[in-house]
């Protein structure tokens, strides 16, 4: 028996996997859609999506991430390859506070030239190691 697919007529992602909003497709399957991002950080860049709809990572089913994976690697190398890209970012907003506009789970693949001048987040250190263990202790207590 077939399981239905959840959809949100409201979700510009579910339009896309119904084939309802257009897009630049570049891999389909029964569970998992990849096409181009609309405003790419670099030509190239793509998202991969599970065609159900899901907000965010802590909705998804696990079991489908071996498949997303998957889709990831063989279009990520295809995006590598057709742009001559030297790397590959691959990642994920979850919230509004960390950068989520769509809330439809979805990867981005942005192809990286050695010369794009992209600079990645600014980091921090610790106050101390103190601080460092003790955070780890909280999240491993929430980890329970
Ligand atoms: P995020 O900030 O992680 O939610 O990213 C949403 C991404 O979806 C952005 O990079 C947008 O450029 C992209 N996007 C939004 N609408 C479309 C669309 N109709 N087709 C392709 N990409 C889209
Ligand atoms: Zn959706």
């Amino acid at each position: 028996m077939e399981t239905a697919i959840i959809t949100r007529p409201d979700c510009i992602f579910c339009s896309i996997a119904s084939g309802s909003a257009p897009c630049a497709e570049l891999y389909a399957d029964d569970e998992i859609l990849a096409f181009l991002d609309i405003a790419p950080v670099n030509r190239g860049h793509a998202l991969v999506i599970p065609r159900a709809h899901y907000a965010n990572i802590f909705e998804m089913p696990p079991e489908l991430g071996t498949k997303l994976i998957r889709v990831q690697q063989q279009v990520g190398q295809a995006v590598m390859d057709a742009t001559k890209a030297n790397g590959l970012n691959i990642y994920m907003n979850n919230f509004s506070a960390a950068g989520q506009v769509v809330f439809h789970a979805h990867w981005h693949l942005i192809p990286r030239f050695t010369d794009d001048n992209l600079r990645l987040w600014p980091q921090h250190a610790y106050a101390n190691l103190d601080e460092m263990l003790q955070l780890a202790a909280d999240i491993r207590q929430q980890l329970g």
